[in-house]
C-alpha cells in the first residue's frame, strides 16, 4: 500500500488530512488520486458512500486548482443539499492550508442572492445540486468555461431524482477538454448513456464488486400478512434493544403514519420525509446523528442526505418500488468495518421482487422467524442485566445519598432487590407479551386486504374516512395532486402558468380542481411522468412543491400504490406534522 505522499499529494494538503486522522489512503483513493494528478482523464468509479470517494476526487482536484485564477475550475454535482454541504465541508477541511482557495456549495432552499454574491467574489470549486445550478446558469451568474474537472457524485441517485435533463444541460456548458469523474453505487443503463456521451475512454474502477451491497451486511426477510407488518416491525425493534436504525417506507404518508404509531407506542422514533420543512428535517437528522433518536422512519429521498456510519439495522417496511434503491438502503448499514443487518418486512406478493434484489446484491436473503414474546422478553432481560453490570457508578456523587437508601432497603435480601430492579424494567414488556399471539406466517394464500392490493394495514382507516366521491381522471388523462391551493393565491391560470414554466414543450392541462391547501389537475396520461419529474425540486412562493399521481387518478381508475388519496386532505391538515418524540426511556406498548 502506498502512502498519500507516494501518491503525489502535496505537503500543504498532507498536513490537513493528517490532522483529520487520514493515515493511509483507502482503496478508491489509491486508484484514483495518481491517475487524476497525471493529466486530463475520465474515471467511472463504482463506489458506495463510506468508501472514501470524497477525498479520492477532492484531493487531486484541490491540488490542481490555480488559486491565482478566481474562476470556477472544478464542478461537483451531487443529488442533495446535505451531500452538497458535506462535500463542500470536506473540501474546505482538505484545503485548510491553501490560502485563498474558495469552495462554494450551491443548493436549493437557501438564498440564491447570497450564492450569487459569493460567485461574484470569485470561487474556484463549486459543489452544486443540479436544479440550483441550472437556476444560476439561467441567470448568467455562473461561468463554467474554465472548468477543468467535473465530478458527478452519486450519479445514480441524481438520475433517480429526475436530474437527467439538468445534468445534460450543465454538461453542455463545460469545455470538452476537462476530466470527468462519475461515482455511482449502481450502474443502471442511464449511467452508461451518460458515460458514452460525455466521457473519453474512461478508466473503470470498482470498489467492492459491481452492483453488490457491502459484504458486512446480512439480509434477512420476515414474511407476514400485510395487516401484521406493523406488529412485526415492533417485534423486531423489541428484539434488538440497542437497535439504531432507519425504517424505510415507500411514501411520505406511510412514513408519518408509522412514525406516529411508534411514538404513540413509546418507541424512541421520529420521521423524516419531504413534507417536513428543511428546518424540521435538519433538526430530526441532527437528533438522529447524536443518537437521541433510535429509530428514524424515512423515505428514500429524504434519507439521502443523512450520513451515519454506525447503523445497526436498516428496516425495509416493504421493499422499495425501484429495486435499485434496496442497494442504497442496505448500504447504509455495515459501514466502516462494522457489521449490519438489512431487514425486509414483506408479504407474499413481494417474493418476486426479493428474487430480483438477490440478483443485484448477489446474495440470498435469509428467512427470519418473527421473534416470539418469550424470546423478546429474554433478550431484553439479558440486555438489561448487561447494562446493570456495566453501568458507571459515580461513587462521589451518590455517596451522600446511599446511607438513607441502604437504610430504606435494609429489610430486603440481595435476591429480592435484584428481582425488583428487573421487574421495574420489564413488567410492562411482560404484560404486553404475556398473552400476545405469535404472528402468523402466510402460507401462500392472500388475505382479503392483500387481494385488494397491498393495503392491508391501511384499509381500516380508509373505510371510515373516505369522501363519498373520489374523482377519476378523464379518459386518456392522469389526475395529479399538487400541494398548493387557494391559500397560496393560486387560480387555474396561475396553476397552468406555473406548471408550464417547468415543463418542456408545454403540456395540455385538463380539468383543474382547486382546494384550500392543495389542488388537482389533469394532464395527458403519457405526459404525467414528465410533468412530475419537471416539477420535482421546484418551489412556489418559497415552498417546496410536491406533485404526485392522485389516488384513483388514472383514467382507467386503477390508481397506483402509495398515491395521494383525495379524501385524506379534506381537512386541509396536509402541511403539519405531529409532534416529535422525546428520548423516552421506557416504552409503553
Ligand atoms: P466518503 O466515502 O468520502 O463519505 O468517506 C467516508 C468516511 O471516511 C468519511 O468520514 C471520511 O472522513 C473518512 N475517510 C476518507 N478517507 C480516509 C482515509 N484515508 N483515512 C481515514 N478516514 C478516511
Amino acid at each position: 500500500m502506498k502512502t498519500f505522499e507516494e501518491l503525489g499529494i502535496a505537503p500543504n494538503i498532507l498536513r490537513a488530512i493528517e490532522e483529520m486522522g487520514y493515515e493511509n489512503p483507502m482503496p478508491v483513493q489509491e486508484e484514483v488520486i495518481p491517475y487524476l494528478l497525471d493529466e486530463v482523464r475520465d474515471v467511472i468509479a463504482l463506489a458506495q458512500t463510506g468508501t472514501g470517494k470524497t477525498a479520492a476526487f477532492g484531493l487531486p482536484v484541490i491540488q490542481s486548482i490555480d488559486i491565482k485564477q478566481k474562476v470556477p475550475q472544478a464542478l461537483i454535482l451531487c443529488p442533495t443539499r446535505e451531500l452538497c454541504l458535506q462535500i463542500a465541508g470536506d473540501l474546505a477541511d482538505y484545503s485548510k492550508y491553501i490560502e485563498k482557495l474558495r469552495v462554494l456549495p450551491v443548493y436549493g432552499g437557501s438564498s440564491i442572492e447570497s450564492q450569487i454574491k459569493s460567485l461574484k467574489r470569485g470561487v474556484q470549486i463549486i459543489v452544486a445540486t443540479p436544479g440550483r445550478l441550472i437556476d444560476l446558469i439561467n441567470r448568467n451568474t455562473v461561468d463554467l468555461a474554465s472548468v477543468k474537472y467535473v465530478i458527478l457524485d452519486e450519479a445514480d441517485e441524481m438520475l433517480n431524482m429526475g436530474f437527467s435533463d439538468s445534468i445534460d444541460e450543465i454538461l453542455k456548458q463545460v469545455p470538452d477538454g476537462r476530466s470527468m469523474l462519475l461515482f455511482s453505487a449502481t450502474m443502471p443503463k442511464e449511467i452508461a448513456k451518460i458515460t458514452r456521451k460525455y466521457m473519453h475512454e474512461p478508466k473503470e474502477i470498482t470498489i467492492g464488486r459491481k452492483n453488490e451491497g457491502s459484504n458486512n451486511v446480512k439480509h434477512v426477510y420476515y414474511m407476514v400478512h400485510a395487516k401484521d407488518k406493523y406488529l412485526a416491525l415492533k417485534r423486531v425493534a423489541d428484539y434488538y434493544p440497542n437497535i439504531y436504525g432507519i425504517i424505510f417506507c415507500r411514501t411520505r404518508r406511510e412514513t408519518q403514519e408509522i412514525a406516529d404509531k411508534l411514538i404513540q407506542d413509546g418507541y424512541n422514533a421520529d420521521s423524516l420525509h419531504g413534507d417536513l420543512s428543511q428546518a424540521q428535517r435538519d433538526y430530526v437528522m441532527q437528533k438522529f446523528r447524536i443518537k437521541n433518536i433510535q429509530l428514524l422512519v424515512a423515505t428514500d429521498v429524504a434519507a439521502r442526505g443523512l450520513d451515519v456510519d454506525s447503523l445497526t439495522h436498516v428496516i425495509n417496511y416493504g421493499l422499495p418500488d425501484d429495486i435499485e434503491s434496496y442497494t442504497h438502503r442496505s448500504g447504509r448499514t455495515g459501514r466502516a468495518g462494522k457489521t449490519g443487518t438489512s431487514i425486509a418486512i414483506v408479504h407474499i406478493k413481494e417474493k418476486g421482487k426479493m428474487r430480483e434484489i438477490e440478483k443485484i446484491i448477489n446474495k440470498k436473503f435469509e428467512e427470519g422467524t418473527i421473534p416470539t414474546g418469550q424470546s423478546i422478553c429474554e433478550k431484553q432481560l439479558f440486555n438489561f442485566v448487561d447494562q446493570l453490570e456495566k453501568v458507571k457508578v459515580n461513587e462521589d456523587e451518590i455517596a451522600s445519598l446511599m446511607p438513607s437508601v441502604y437504610r430504606r432497603l435494609d429489610w430486603l435480601e440481595k435476591e429480592d432487590i435484584v428481582k425488583r430492579i428487573v421487574s421495574l424494567e420489564l413488567n410492562r414488556l411482560l404484560d404486553y407479551y404475556r398473552d400476545a399471539e405469535d404472528i402468523e406466517v402466510p402460507t401462500g394464500r392472500f388475505s382479503k386486504d392483500e387481494k385488494r392490493g397491498e393495503r392491508g394495514d391501511r384499509g381500516e382507516r380508509r373505510s371510515g374516512g373516505d369522501r363519498k366521491s373520489v374523482r377519476t381522471a378523464e379518459k386518456g388523462y392522469s389526475r395529479l395532486f399538487i400541494n398548493i391551493g387557494r391559500t397560496d393565491g393560486i387560480n387555474p391560470a396561475t396553476l397552468m402558468g406555473f406548471v408550464n414554466d417547468f415543463v418542456d414543450n408545454k403540456v395540455r392541462i385538463g380539468r383543474i380542481d382547486l382546494m384550500q391547501n392543495f389542488s388537482f389537475f389533469e394532464v395527458p396520461e403519457k405526459e404525467s411522468n414528465k410533468v412530475i419529474k419537471s416539477l420535482r425540486n421546484t418551489e412556489y412562493n418559497g415552498r417546496r412543491v410536491v406533485v404526485e399521481i392522485s389516488q384513483g387518478g388514472q383514467s382507467n381508475g386503477s390508481g397506483s400504490r402509495g398515491n395521494r388519496s383525495e379524501s385524506r386532505f379534506s381537512g386541509g391538515g396536509d402541511r403539519g406534522r405531529k409532534g416529535s418524540s422525546d428520548n423516552r426511556k421506557s416504552r409503553k406498548r
